[in-house]
C-alpha cells in the first residue's frame, strides 16, 4: 500500500496531513509513503525530515490512499487514481466528483464521535488548537491584563473571560484563559457540560435554557427559547472583558449569541473572539476573517484558526489520520469494511 501526502493548496492552509514522526511509524507498519516536495513547508517540516523518516518524494496523487487536510480542488480530484481512497476534511462539495473518479472519499469530519473512534477525532483535535488560540487572541486584543497583578504601583484586577459554547474548543479556551490568570465563566445549552466547565476552574453560567439534540450535540433553539436566551445573555455579557464564542449546531448556521446591543454595553477595550465565523458567526457584528472595532470593542472572527498553529495542529491531525489508516489497512492490504460504523459514517462516496 502506498500512501500519498500532497502539499495543501488552499490559501493560508499551513497544515500537512502527515508529519515526519507519523510517517516513521507508518513505515514501521509496512506502508510506503510518497510526499509531495514542500508538503510540510507550511508547518516548517522540511523534505529531508520526511526522507529521513522513510518517505519518498514524488507525485502523491497516484497513490492507493491520499491523505489531505482540506478538500481537494477539481483539478486535484482529476489526478486521483480510480479505486483509490481519499482522506481529509472533505466538506459537502466533492462527493459527486469523487464518485465520478471512482474514488472512496472518507471525510474526517464525519467520523462518529464514539469511544472507539476517539483517536481519529480530528474535529476535537483541531478544535482544541482553535480554543487555545482563541484565548490567546482575546488576551492579545484586550487593552488590559488577564491576570491580577500586584505591583508597587498598585493592584490590577484580573480580566473576566466568558466562553459561550463549552464544547471541545470552548473548554480549551476556558482552560487556557485561566492559566493566563483570567477569571473564567462558561456557558452552554447542554447541562452536562457544567461539570466539565467547573473541572477547568471556571464558573458555570446557568441561564435556565436546555437544548440537547442528537449524538450529544446541541439542538437549534425554538424562536421563544432564542429570544429568551438573547435577553438573558445581553444582561450577562456586560460584565466581561473578553467573550469567546464557539457555539455550533451541526448542519446549521451558527446561532447569534452576542448582539450589537450587547457589544454596545460592553466596556471600552473589551474583546469578542468569535470562533463560529466559518458558519456565519455567533456575534452580529463579526466580519469573518477580520478583526474589527465596533463601539470601542474589538471583534475578532478568525477563519481556519488551526492553520495558524500548523506544527501542533498537523501533529495531532496526523495521529488522527494514522488511527484511521490502521482501521483501513490489515495485513498490508486495504480493506474497507462498510459494515463498520466508522467507515460507513465517514464515507462520502462509495465505489460502485
Ligand atoms: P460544536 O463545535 O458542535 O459546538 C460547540 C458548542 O456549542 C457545543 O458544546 C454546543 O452545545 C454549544 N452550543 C450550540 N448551540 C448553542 C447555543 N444556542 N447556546 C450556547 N451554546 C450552544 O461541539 P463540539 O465541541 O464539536 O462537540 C460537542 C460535544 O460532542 C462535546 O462536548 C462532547 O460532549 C461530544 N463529543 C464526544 C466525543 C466522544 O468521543 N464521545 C468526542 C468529542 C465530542
Amino acid at each position: 500500500i502506498v500512501v500519498g501526502v500532497p502539499r495543501e493548496s488552499a490559501p493560508g492552509e499551513r497544515r500537512v496531513a502527515l508529519v515526519p514522526r507519523v510517517v516513521g511509524r507508518l513505515r514501521s507498519a509496512g506502508l510506503n509513503i510518497v510526499v509531495e516536495p514542500g508538503a510540510g513547508g507550511g508547518a516548517l517540516m522540511s523534505d529531508w525530515l520526511y526522507e529521513e523518516a522513510g518517505a519518498t518524494l514524488g507525485d502523491p496523487w497516484a497513490c492507493d490512499v491520499v491523505v489531505k487536510v482540506a478538500a481537494p480542488t477539481d483539478e486535484e480530484i482529476g489526478r486521483l487514481k480510480p479505486g483509490s481512497v481519499l482522506i481529509g476534511f472533505l466538506g459537502t462539495n466533492v462527493a459527486d466528483a469523487l464518485a465520478t473518479r471512482d474514488v472512496h472519499g472518507l471525510a474526517m469530519e464525519a467520523i462518529p464521535r464514539i469511544s472507539r473512534a476517539q483517536a481519529m477525532d480530528a474535529l476535537s483535535s483541531q478544535s482544541s488548537v482553535a480554543g487555545y488560540l482563541a484565548a490567546l487572541l482575546g488576551a492579545q486584543h484586550l487593552t488590559r491584563f488577564y491576570p491580577m497583578l500586584t505591583t508597587a504601583a498598585g493592584t490590577v484586577p484580573p480580566a473576566k473571560v466568558l466562553v459561550l459554547g463549552a464544547g471541545v474548543a470552548g473548554l480549551q479556551a476556558l482552560a487556557t484563559a485561566r492559566r493566563l490568570g483570567a477569571q473564567t465563566t462558561g456557558y452552554d445549552v447542554r447541562p452536562e457540560v457544567a461539570e466539565q466547565v467547573r473541572s477547568v476552574g471556571a464558573k458555570w453560567l446557568d441561564l435556565g435554557i436546555e437544548a440537547v439534540g442528537d449524538g450529544g450535540y446541541a439542538r437549534a433553539l425554538t424562536d421563544e427559547e432564542r429570544a429568551e436566551q438573547l435577553k438573558r445573555l445581553n444582561e450577562a455579557v456586560i460584565g466581561y472583558d473578553v467573550v469567546i464564542t464557539t457555539a455550533q449546531v451541526p448542519g446549521r448556521k451558527a446561532p447569534v449569541l452576542v448582539t450589537e446591543d450587547s457589544v454596545t454595553a460592553m466596556r471600552a477595550g473589551s474583546v469578542v473572539v468569535d470562533l463560529a465565523g466559518e458558519s456565519g458567526g455567533n456575534c452580529e457584528l463579526s466580519v469573518p476573517g477580520e478583526a474589527v472595532v465596533r463601539h470601542d470593542v474589538t471583534i475578532v472572527a478568525p477563519l481556519n484558526l488551526p492553520a495558524a498553529m500548523p506544527e501542533s495542529a498537523s501533529e495531532l491531525y496526523s495521529r488522527n489520520v494514522q488511527a484511521l489508516l490502521e482501521l483501513l489497512i490489515a495485513d498490508g492490504r486495504l480493506k474497507l469494511d462498510f459494515d463498520d460504523e466508522i467507515i460507513a459514517s465517514a464515507c462520502v462516496t462509495r465505489r460502485s
